[in-house]
């Protein structure tokens, strides 16, 4: 499923792709996937005539600004014409990816058919110029939001400080990897780059998040940056080294131990035994 490399690959794209480019058209088929009280009816009247401005992104969530056109003088003499009027908030859910003219963000084989289906365009725009940016979620566990409280998510992953791991883990009595994954604590890490990043750390998933002393914590804020650079400069939260030997007879790439594969904050975790405490 889409983590935080992927949601920023979609992010990139949108803000490459698809900015101050207005919109004639919204395309909102499916009620369900429209959040918090949101109808057909108020997320057109909200950016129909509208251009979106700014792609920004907390965590896994999509922050999308949208203001009224200015013109390009505007733009250069002041950012007073693009004040944003409002904050378009998409969720990639379990397979979602955004495509813009057709062309999508991410790898298209890896967490979902990349089968060009209009019906699993849960949500759309259509550009002036002929263009569109569409969701095309199979699993539909997107989601559409206006204005999303972008406070009920914790430090992003990629700007979390070591201050901000060791007061998150200090006052979590869960395992470290389930208070992770909790994106109220620490906003962005899924399941593969948890572990990932645990591996590299060598600190036991399981353990209480509470336990770790602050070696272990500075050695794990250590290597959730290096899992997410190294592995975003790979191409996704999928080609992590311990992310490959996730399966059947799976051994530990740094010591050859054969790993172990438990449950933990509800997800199927491997970690090393030998080398992970
Ligand atoms: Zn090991």
């Amino acid at each position: 499923m889409p983590e935080i490399l992927e949601v920023e690959s979609a992010r990139a794209l949108i803000d490459a792709r698809a900015l101050h480019r207005p919109i004639v058209k919204v395309h909102a088929p499916d009620t369900w996937f429209l959040k918090r009280g949101l109808t057909p009816r108020a997320v057109r009247a909200a950016l129909t005539g509208n251009e979106l401005v700014a792609a920004r992104r907390r965590g896994k969530l999509m922050l999308i600004d949208f203001a009224s056109p200015a013109s390009v003088a505007e733009r250069a003499a002041a950012s007073v014409a693009e004040r944003p009027v409002g904050v378009l908030g998409l969720h990639l859910g379990m397979s979602g990816r955004v495509v813009i003219d057709g062309e999508a963000a991410g790898d298209p084989l890896l967490y979902a058919s990349n089968r060009p289906d209009s019906a699993w365009h849960r949500f759309g725009v259509s550009f002036a110029d002929g263009g569109s940016l569409y969701l095309r979620d199979p699993r539909r566990l997107g989601a559409v939001e206006l204005d999303p409280d972008e406070d009920r998510l914790g430090p992003d992953a990629f700007d979390l400080t070591l201050a901000e791991l060791r007061a998150a883990s200090t006052k979590s009595r869960a395992p470290i990897k389930a208070m992770l994954m909790d994106q109220s604590r620490v906003a962005g890490l899924g399941n593969l780059l948890c572990d990932e990043a645990l591996w590299r750390a060598g600190i036991d998933p399981t353990r209480t998040a509470s336990t770790l002393d602050v070696d272990e914590t500075r050695q794990l804020h250590r290597a959730i940056r290096d899992t997410l650079r190294i592995l975003g400069r790979r191409g996704g939260s999928h080609t992590g080294d311990l992310t490959s030997q996730r399966g059947p007879g799976a051994y530990c790439p740094k010591d050859g131990a054969p790993l172990q594969r438990r449950t933990v904050g509800g997800r199927t975790t491997y970690s090393c035994p030998v080398h992970q405490h």
